[in-house]
């Protein structure tokens, strides 16, 4: 089994086996994370990883799970995002305090028209 040697922020560098470390790599190819159990403490690390750090660790035998990216972050990335304004907060209130608007406005969420009561039941 491959030694993998990595630094605790209390022990300094410190060598384990591949059974002890767990890759968390994102689904989209981008950035993930390592964690190990120091040897010496006990304290689990976590350190950020670019992918050919994660791909080494996997090809050398380390656990790994996969796990997608919050929607939010995805579209953060390539997208121009505009700041909240206020004049935004005033129109978020206005339509929170329509109730027509609203029941609309969630009914687009989850599909469900508002005079279909009983989907409301469920
Ligand atoms: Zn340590």
């Amino acid at each position: 089994m491959a030694t993998i040697r990595a630094s605790c922020d209390t022990c300094g560098d410190v060598e384990f086996p591949t059974s002890e470390v767990n890759v968390h790599a994102p689904e989209d190819g981008g950035p993930g994370t390592y964690a190990f159990r120091c040897p010496r403490c006990s304290a689990t690390v976590v350190r950020s990883a670019e992918r050919p750090i994660m791909d080494l660790l996997i090809a050398a035998g380390v656990p790994s799970t996969t796990w997608r990216r919050p929607a939010e972050l995805v579209e953060r990335d390539g997208a121009v995002t505009v700041p909240f304004t206020h004049s935004d907060l005033l129109d978020f209130h206005a339509l929170v305090s329509d109730d027509d608007a609203l029941a609309d406005a969630l009914a687009g969420l989850v599909d469900v028209q508002p005079d279909d009561e009983s989907a409301w039941d469920r």
